[in-house]
C-alpha cells in the first residue's frame, strides 16, 4: 500500500493508496490550522498519519509521500514560494521525516495532480505529460515515464510565472504580465472587470460567453488566445503525449476547441496532435498523486 499526504493552506488530507489499480482504500482529513505556525503544522501531519495507522490497524510505511504548496528548493534545502508561507525556508521533508520516523518524498501539489493523472487519470499510458491547474493560480506539472521531473530549482512545469505578455500586469512573484495573470480565475475576472466594469465569477463569465453575452465572449475568446499562445511554449520545449487541464479555469469548455486551435500560430510544426484532457480524478487527484510518489 501506499500513503500520500496532501498538504493545503485549509486542511491536510491522508490517503492509503493500492498502487496496483490507484484505488483510495481509506481518505482522511485534518485541519491544517496555519496559524499555530510550522512547528504545528509538522505535527498536525505526525497526528494525520498516526490516525491512519488506528484506522487501517497497518504501520507506516517505510516511505510516504507529500504534496505541498510550493517547492521544494533541492540547491538551498528549503521550501519556497509557498502561500502557507510559514513553510518559506523551511526543509519540510528533513522535518516531517523527523516527525514520522520514515522517508519522504515530495513535490508540489501541480506535481502531484500530473503524476496522478499520468498514472490513473486521464493521460494514463502517455510517455511524457503536462499537467496544469488553472484555478486561483497556475501551476504545472511534469510527468515522464511516470515520474515526476523535479528539476536543478525544484521548479519545473512552473509555468505560471512564464512572462506571457511583456509589461503586463504586475505580479506577485516580481515580474510583470505573468501566465497566471491571464490563465487564473482571478485574472479572468480581473480582465473582464477592466473591460467592462462588471463583476462576475469565472464561471459565471464561461456561462454568460454561453448564452451570448458579447462581453464575455470577448473575455473568453481573449482567455483562449492567451491559453494558445502560453501553452505553445510549453509544447516547443516539452513536447508533452498528453496535456491535461485542471482546476476552474480548466472547466471552460472553449479551451478544448478554440484554446486548442489558439496553440498552432505559434507552435514550431503545422500540426498538434497532443491530446488536451479534462481530468479524470477530480479533487482525489492530489492526494493520490502524493501516495504515488511514494512509489
Ligand atoms: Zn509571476
Amino acid at each position: 500500500m501506499l500513503w500520500g499526504i496532501d498538504l493545503g493552506g485549509t486542511k491536510i488530507e491522508g490517503a492509503v493508496v493500492d498502487p496496483s489499480d490507484g484505488r483510495i482504500l481509506l481518505r482522511r482529513r485534518i485541519a491544517t490550522e496555519q496559524e499555530g505556525g510550522y512547528e504545528h503544522i509538522v505535527r498536525r501531519i505526525g497526528l494525520l498519519v498516526a490516525e491512519m495507522e488506528r484506522e487501517t490497524g497497518r504501520r507506516r510505511p517505510a516511505r510516504i509521500g507529500i504534496g505541498t504548496p510550493g517547492a521544494f528548493d533541492p540547491q538551498l534545502r528549503a521550501m519556497k514560494n509557498c502561500n502557507t508561507t510559514c513553510l518559506n525556508g523551511r526543509n519540510l521533508p528533513e522535518d516531517v521525516r523527523a516527525e514520522l520516523g520514515v522517508e519522504i518524498e515530495m513535490a508540489n501539489d501541480a506535481n502531484c495532480f500530473a503524476l496522478a493523472e499520468a498514472l490513473h487519470g486521464a493521460a494514463r499510458g502517455r510517455e511524457t505529460v503536462f499537467g496544469v491547474i488553472m484555478g486561483t493560480g497556475v501551476g504545472g506539472g511534469i510527468v515522464v515515464h511516470g515520474r515526476v521531473l523535479q528539476g536543478c530549482h525544484g521548479i519545473a512545469g512552473e509555468w505560471g510565472h512564464n512572462v506571457l505578455h511583456e509589461g503586463g500586469e504586475p505580479c506577485y512573484c516580481g515580474k510583470r504580465g505573468c501566465v497566471e495573470k491571464y490563465l487564473s480565475g482571478p485574472g479572468v475576472e480581473r480582465q473582464f472587470h477592466q473591460r467592462t466594469g462588471r463583476r462576475l465569477a469565472c464561471a459565471e463569465i464561461a456561462a454568460a460567453a454561453e448564452s451570448g453575452d458579447p462581453d464575455a465572449r470577448a473575455a473568453i475568446d481573449t482567455l483562449c488566445q492567451d491559453f494558445g499562445r502560453a501553452l505553445a511554449v510549453v509544447i516547443d520545449i516539452l513536447d508533452p503525449h498528453a496535456i491535461v487541464l485542471g482546476g476552474g479555469v480548466g472547466n471552460i469548455a472553449d479551451l478544448y476547441t478554440r484554446g486548442r486551435d489558439a496553440v498552432l500560430p505559434w507552435l514550431f510544426n503545422p500540426r498538434l496532435d497532443a491530446p488536451i484532457l479534462r481530468p479524470m480524478l477530480g479533487d482525489s487527484a492530489g492526494v493520490l498523486g502524493a501516495a504515488l510518489l511514494a512509489a
